[in-house]
């Protein structure tokens, strides 16, 4: 079959904004480096990466310091870096305890982030909108330098439909059926694309890409608070379901003779692991938050038997669940997040014995549980990630566009 001339080029082109895509994704991820090293990760010609880079440095966002000989032999090579003030992101984050919002510049740098706490339970969706369009303001207010937004992420404990941030379920915010994307647009005022996604899922982004799961395809995220949520990636990729339901581990049904879940079910995970049956049977109000769960660690630590009886009860359910999530998915890695990582100290033994008589033999040999590198901000900073998501896909669509992104955002 001949080809045509016209069909070469078209071939060319995306062959161009594919090898973009990769040095861009690169440098967002690992941080600045030297061209050979490029080269050497990106399977490029030396040659092919001088051409892209420049166009990259001509639209501002990469800058090329003075080369550096790092002990290998040959000339040195310039060190490439993306300039975090060239693009950057809004990231949001409405959980059960607290509203955030983050300016997030390209390479991953957090330029502004604020976090405020919330009453816990039921929530009016315009004033979480409100308060979150409050923090935005002030944010960008303080930060004259990242006027150049790209996007909005946000991550949100619920259930969302990907294509237009509509939330169908956010049991511990007491929401059904809420367009969240259009209200952040709306109350937001910038014209910018807004994509939502489930805080667990963004979670298991941001670990995998700058947090405990760094290089690991393969992975278990979970994040607990008063919700439980998963993340979940399979051979590098978030398994997302049809619509971006899946991964709802904490309503994975683990207790026939269990309690009433919010969601409306009966023995869900989160109803034995929840934060609230740790603090309950701790002897706390259930609604005591990260203070409640603080004091639970104190107690433990001083080997106060009621502490100790609720972390373990705790810990032999999760230890439950994840020994089916590995007999399911054989991963790698299990991250504990949100509040799981900071009970990780006390739970992981407990969690160890449980896979060990429970799971199959194969694949629990091959996976470890951690704690979250990432702490509380993992789903912010999946948020940003989200966000970033169509700059490191095509960054070819955003050169020359530098004005286009400061009209978006002035
Ligand atoms: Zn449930």
């Amino acid at each position: 079959v001949a080809v045509g001339r016209e069909e070469i080029g078209q071939r060319s082109e995306t062959v161009r904004r594919a090898n973009l895509s990769a040095i861009v994704r690169e440098l967002h991820a690992r941080g600045p480096q030297t061209r050979s090293a490029l080269v050497n990760r990106t399977g490029l010609t030396r040659s092919a990466i001088r051409g892209l880079i420049g166009e990259l440095a001509a639209a501002g966002l990469v800058s090329e310091a003075s080369p550096q000989r790092l002990g290998t032999p040959g000339r040195p090579s310039p060190l490439v870096s993306l300039d975090p003030d060239s693009a950057s992101v809004l990231a949001i984050e409405i959980s059960v305890d607290s509203l955030a919002v983050a300016i997030v510049g390209l390479g991953g740098v957090v330029i502004e982030l604020t976090r405020v706490d919330r009453p816990r339970g039921d929530a009016s969706v315009n004033e979480v909108v409100g308060v979150v369009a409050k923090l935005t303001r002030d944010a960008r207010s303080r930060r004259r330098s990242s006027r150049r937004l790209i996007g909005v992420g946000a991550a949100i404990v619920g259930v969302v439909r990907r294509t237009d941030g509509m939330v169908s379920i956010a049991p511990n915010l007491g929401w059904r059926n809420v367009p969240l994307g259009a209200r952040l647009s709306d109350a937001l005022g910038l014209s910018l694309p807004v994509s939502i996604a489930n805080d667990a899922d963004l979670g298991a982004l941001a670990e995998h890409r700058r947090g405990a799961a760094v290089g690991v395809d393969d992975l278990v995220f979970i994040s607990g608070e008063v919700g439980v949520g998963g993340g979940l990636l399979v051979d590098g990729k978030p398994l997302d379901g049809i619509a971006g339901y899946a991964g709802e581990l904490g309503h994975m049904s683990i207790n026939p003779n269990g309690a009433e879940c919010r969601c409306g079910s009966v023995g869900c995970w989160e109803t034995e692991i929840g934060e609230d049956v740790l603090l309950r049977l701790a002897g706390h109000p259930d609604d005591l938050g990260l203070r409640g769960v603080d004091e639970v660690l104190r107690a433990a630590s001083e080997n106060d038997p009621v502490a100790l009886a609720a972390i373990d009860h705790v810990g032999h359910w999760l230890g439950l669940g994840i020994a089916s999530l590995i007999n399911l998915l054989n991963p790698r890695l299990v991250v504990l997040g949100g509040r799981f990582a900071r009970l990780h100290p006390y739970v992981g033994p407990v969690v160890e014995a449980e896979l060990d008589r429970r799971a199959l033999a194969a694949p629990r040999d091959l996976v470890r549980v951690v704690p979250s590198t990432l702490g509380v901000d993992a789903p912010l900073l999946g948020a940003a990630e989200l966000a970033f998501e169509p700059l490191l896909a095509d960054p070819a669509l955003w050169l020359g566009r530098r004005d286009l992104m400061e009209r978006a955002s002035a």
